[in-house]
């Protein structure tokens, strides 16, 4: 999924979404999961020229899989795209992470729909979790809870199964 680099054309702007919903445990930054970084201005980041390397290593998918929306940037679609290591048992290294805001696109959007269920389909393991307030949930590991109504062809199935993890979290 990660074609190797940055995509080309594909920057930042004033996104700043991986500044606020994660936890940052380097002491420069410190902050808990779902408040801004203490550098992070309305004019972007404070330190940006000497950041830690984390800040400047790390892009989220959005930058980094050209196969993802043009128009899926974390800010404006209130989708955020990340890979993670993955330690379930009969899957590859690497997952991705769908973490929706509360102001994400819904179910209607069929694109969103497309990358589950392809990324399913592929066998990438692929985890939800939905943003109150900023702040993550806990994680859904999709291919254990959609993967059979994927690969049994169920398209109805897997929507339905879909809009109930979609449920508003209480
Ligand atoms: S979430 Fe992605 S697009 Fe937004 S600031 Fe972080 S790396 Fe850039
Ligand atoms: S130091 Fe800058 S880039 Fe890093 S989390 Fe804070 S605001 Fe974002």
């Amino acid at each position: 999924m990660n074609d190797g680099g940055p995509v080309p054309g594909r920057e930042c702007g004033s996104c700043d979404a991986c500044c606020v919903v994660f936890e940052i445990q380097v002491p420069e930054i410190a902050k808990p999961p779902g408040v801004p970084c203490r550098n992070l201005t309305k004019a972007g980041c404070a330190i940006y020229e000497s950041r830690p390397d984390m800040c400047r290593k790390w892009l989220c998918g959005w930058r980094l899989i050209s196969g993802l929306p043009e128009n899926w940037r974390p800010d404006l679609s209130g989708i955020l795209i990340y890979q993670k290591v993955c330690k379930e048992p009969g899957y590859g290294p690497a997952a991705l992470v769908v973490s929706l805001s509360e102001r994400a696109a819904r179910l209607s959007d069929n694109a969103l729909l497309g990358f589950i269920h392809s990324t399913i389909a592929m066998r990438v393991p692929l985890y939800l979790t939905r943003q109150v307030a900023c702040v993550e949930t806990r994680l859904i590991f999709l291919n254990d809870v959609l993967g059979r109504t994927v690969h049994a062809g169920d398209g109805p199935g897997f929507v339905a199964g879909l809009a109930r993890l979609m449920q508003p979290v209480v």
